[in-house]
């Protein structure tokens, strides 16, 4: 009756024989389908804290892709793309709903310069999104690049994929501003969601979103299955997310950080608030995104090494799990701090 479900924190990936001598050697580009190709598996979440030009310049200069987010009107999202889009050299993508006006601002977005868009709602696995996909594809065409979501099952992603979708976004509830599985009860843990969606025989690529809290979880996304990852909290609080910086009573320097359903941005894009599923905080200030993707990108590569894998789709075939223990979760943090001595 009971199903398990694992999350970052209850696994290891077990070191394996390796002969890579550089991590210069390790392939991270990934073909997502319909010329949607990254040479850094990572997405920057549509989100109006996150994801406007500067953002989707510095994510596409690095290798992985920003997205638009669609928390405003059609002319201000498709400013923001032709803003951005004279300086994209590959990707760059924008956000849509599935009611009201989703046709008109994918047609906007398709003509400013994304070249991929991505339907955005809480609940993908849904009869509009069957609709909207149907409708989007006749628009679009066969080769342009659909990402949908969100899902969390193995069935959702394969009929997202039946529907006509090239990627899916992956995760319900696991996000750090979600309060999704609060109000609900619904979600999935976060690793479990992508072992299952990868298990998918569909030709979709699987993007793990929400809950990277640092490389070691995209290295573990990546051995679940996962094609590329979607970041919110890790990217928010860099130059180049939308914002001011400011000045806490703790002397620290903050950015604004909120949930797209928290009652804050609700009543900011539509004026009043319904449900809601996320909370408004914020992040530490953090340097560029070259930077943070810097970091991010050397611990990936060397979480590749450990597992001798030569590239994503090699990291698949060869990671192999374990699941670790209380006290070994406590052994995997540094804990010299903890320490009585
Ligand atoms: P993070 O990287 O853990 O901060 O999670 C970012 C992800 O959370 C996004 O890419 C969305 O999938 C998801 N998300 C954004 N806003 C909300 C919200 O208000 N409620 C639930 N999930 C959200």
């Amino acid at each position: 009756m009971f199903k398990h479900g694992v999350s970052y924190d209850d696994v290891l990936l077990v070191p394996k024989y390796s002969d890579i001598k550089s991590r210069g050697e390790i392939d991270l580009s990934v073909d997502l389908g319909s010329d949607l190709k990254l040479s850094l598996p990572v997405f920057s979440s549509p989100m109006d804290t996150v994801s406007e030009h500067e953002m989707c310049i510095a994510m596409d200069s690095c290798g992985g892709a920003g997205i638009v987010h669609r928390y405003n009107s059609i002319e201000e999202q498709s400013a923001i793309i032709s803003k951005a889009a004279k300086n994209i050299n590959n990707n760059i993508g924008a956000a849509i709903g599935i009611t009201g006006d989703y046709l008109e601002r994918a047609s906007e977005a398709y003509n400013q310069g994304a070249n991929f868009i991505c339907i955005d709602v809480a609940h993908g696995h849904h009869s509009s999104m069957k609709i909207a996909l149907k409708r989007l594809r006749m628009m679009l065409g066969d080769d342009y690049h659909i990402m949908a979501g969100n899902v969390a099952t193995l069935q959702g992603a394969t009929d997202l994929a039946d529907w006509g979708a090239d990627s899916a976004r992956c995760n319900i509830g696991g996000g750090s501003i979600c309060s999704t599985r609060i109000q609900t009860g619904h979600g999935m843990p976060g690793l479990q969601t992508i072992l299952e969606c990868a298990k998918t025989d569909r030709d979709i690529a699987i993007i793990a979103d929400g809950g990277i809290r640092n490389s070691g979880d995209i290295v573990k996304a990546l051995a679940a299955g996962a094609d590329a990852v979607m970041c919110g909290s890790l990217l928010a609080g860099t130059t180049e997310s939308p914002g001011e910086v400011f000045k806490g009573k703790d002397g620290f320097v903050w950015k604004t950080y909120r949930g797209m359903a928290s009652k804050e941005a609700q009543i900011d894009w539509k004026g009043k608030y319904s449900s809601f599923e996320g909370v408004s905080s914020r992040v530490p200030v953090r340097g560029s995104v070259k930077d943070t993707l810097f970091d991010l990108e050397k611990g990936v590569r060397s979480g590749l090494s450990y597992s001798g894998a030569r590239s994503i789709k090699h990291f698949h075939s060869v990671a192999e799990f374990m699941m670790q223990t209380s006290a070994g979760a406590t052994e995997s943090g540094t804990h010299i701090s903890n320490r009585k001595w």
